[in-house]
């Protein structure tokens, strides 16, 4: 997404009225404070702002998370998505989680972008690049975090004698630094945490082995997810990795919701930009699944699966308009779809949708609507889509906002 302009006050272009995303950085400034109350004073918090900041914009987040001095940098999944970071003007440490080519390493070296290593190959191909830059008189050492597998069974090293000798391989390797090492929690999000202590347990024993073999300390120990940040201390270590929290997303039904309490970061708005009273028969959106029992009002809603509003919701989901509940009628079409209005007495054309947040007293939340269509929340934020323009307040005012089409000029006067 592109830069727009700056808003001027509280104005939201009109236009944006089809179907925006509204983004509270005091919430995300709120979920920080009160995720790094709870950990211990020396460790650090990463963001995990891979997928676009989970749909939230990357750019925009990163720079307001930068600001905090607990948050000693950021981890993104692909090596674009730190390029982006790089581009946006972010300084702190961006690492990678996944996987990255070989064909990236000297820019990634040249950007002090952080690589997961835990291939062989890949502590090779790095050391070949970092070598091609010396020779142009760039003297920057690869930076490189060890992946262990714990119990993913995804990416990562396994803790045992190879995973042991990959890591002695890059501590002795003079062009590298080992800067971190990191595992991952599966079922850390769960009630029953003896899946997780039994990966921090492998985690902690490969870690004691490398210091034994090595003599080596890794500086930044990591592996705690949201789920970990909320119940498990123990796993706190050099620093936590904090995703789904930061934009206020619960990690699961299961975790505590008492600890760390959370104010939901995005918000999605539409507009009613028709309505219409139909009568018993009338059949409603593709496939007609939805035929009205009798007399009813209906209002045409402008978004769709097109946004990355779910399909999944026709027929199930609910819009909120004047505080009221307003059900999904027949299938979400690709740009489109239509609520009942009948018990909205005064619902009028250019009334206010709330598809994500709260009106009034009603709320209807990200967990409620993923729910709701088979999706799980943190894919119903990562999906809403680049056609849907992020509108960012702050201090509860708009200042800032991205779109795909910022150069319409929407005023000719
Ligand atoms: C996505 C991801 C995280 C963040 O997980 P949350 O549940 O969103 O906190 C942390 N570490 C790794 C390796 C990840 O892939």
């Amino acid at each position: 997404m592109k830069d727009a302009y700056l808003v001027p006050g509280e104005q939201i272009p009109e236009r944006y009225r089809r179907l925006y995303a509204e983004i509270n950085l005091d919430a995300v400034r709120e979920n920080l404070g009160r995720m790094k109350e709870n950990l211990a004073p020396d460790t650090s918090i990463i963001a995990v702002v891979k997928a676009d900041a989970y749909g939230h914009g990357a750019e925009v987040v990163a720079r307001e998370l930068e600001e905090a001095s607990y948050v000693s940098g950021f981890a993104v999944a692909t090596f674009e998505e730190a390029v982006s970071l790089r581009r946006a003007g972010i300084v702190k440490p961006v690492l990678v989680l996944g996987y990255v080519f070989p064909c990236c390493y000297g820019e990634a070296i040249r950007q002090d972008i952080r690589l997961a290593l835990f291939r062989e190959d890949t502590l090779k191909e790095l050391q070949k690049a970092a070598g091609l830059l010396k020779a142009r008189g760039i003297l920057k050492k690869p930076k490189v975090h060890i992946k262990v597998d714990t119990g993913m069974s995804r990416i990562g090293v396994r803790p045992d004698e190879e995973g042991l000798a990959l890591a002695q391989q890059a501590l002795a390797a003079q062009e590298l630094e080992v800067e971190g090492i990191f595992t991952h929690f599966a079922r850390a999000d769960e009630a029953d945490k003896s899946g997780a202590f039994r990966q921090l347990s492998l985690f902690q024993d490969f870690l004691k082995k490398i210091k034994e073999r090595t003599g080596r300390e890794i500086p930044l120990k990591h592996c705690a997810n949201s789920a970990g940040i909320i119940e498990m201390p123990e796993t706190y270590m050099d620093a936590v990795r904090a995703g789904i929290i930061l934009y206020g997303l619960w990690p699961s039904e299961e975790v505590r919701k008492d600890i760390v309490p959370l104010t939901p970061v995005m918000s999605l708005y539409s507009t009613i930009v028709y309505l219409k009273d139909i009568g018993p028969g009338t059949q409603v959106s593709y496939g007609g699944t939805f035929t009205a029992p009798g007399k009813m009002r209906i209002a045409t809603i402008p978004a769709g699966y097109g946004d990355g509003y779910p399909r999944g919701l026709s027929g199930k989901g609910f819009v909120l308009i004047r505080g009221k509940k307003a059900p999904i009628l027949g299938r979400v079409c690709m740009d489109q779809f239509m609520v009942d209005v009948t018990g909205i007495k005064d619902a009028a054309v250019g009334d206010r949708a709330t598809l994500i947040g709260a009106d009034g007293k009603e709320r209807i939340t990200m967990e409620q609507a993923g729910e709701l269509s088979g999706r799980f929340n943190y894919e119903f934020a990562c999906c809403i889509g680049k056609r849907v323009p992020r509108v960012y307040l702050k201090g509860g005012k708009v200042f800032y906002c991205q779109e795909d089409c910022p150069e319409f000029v929407p005023d000719i006067s």
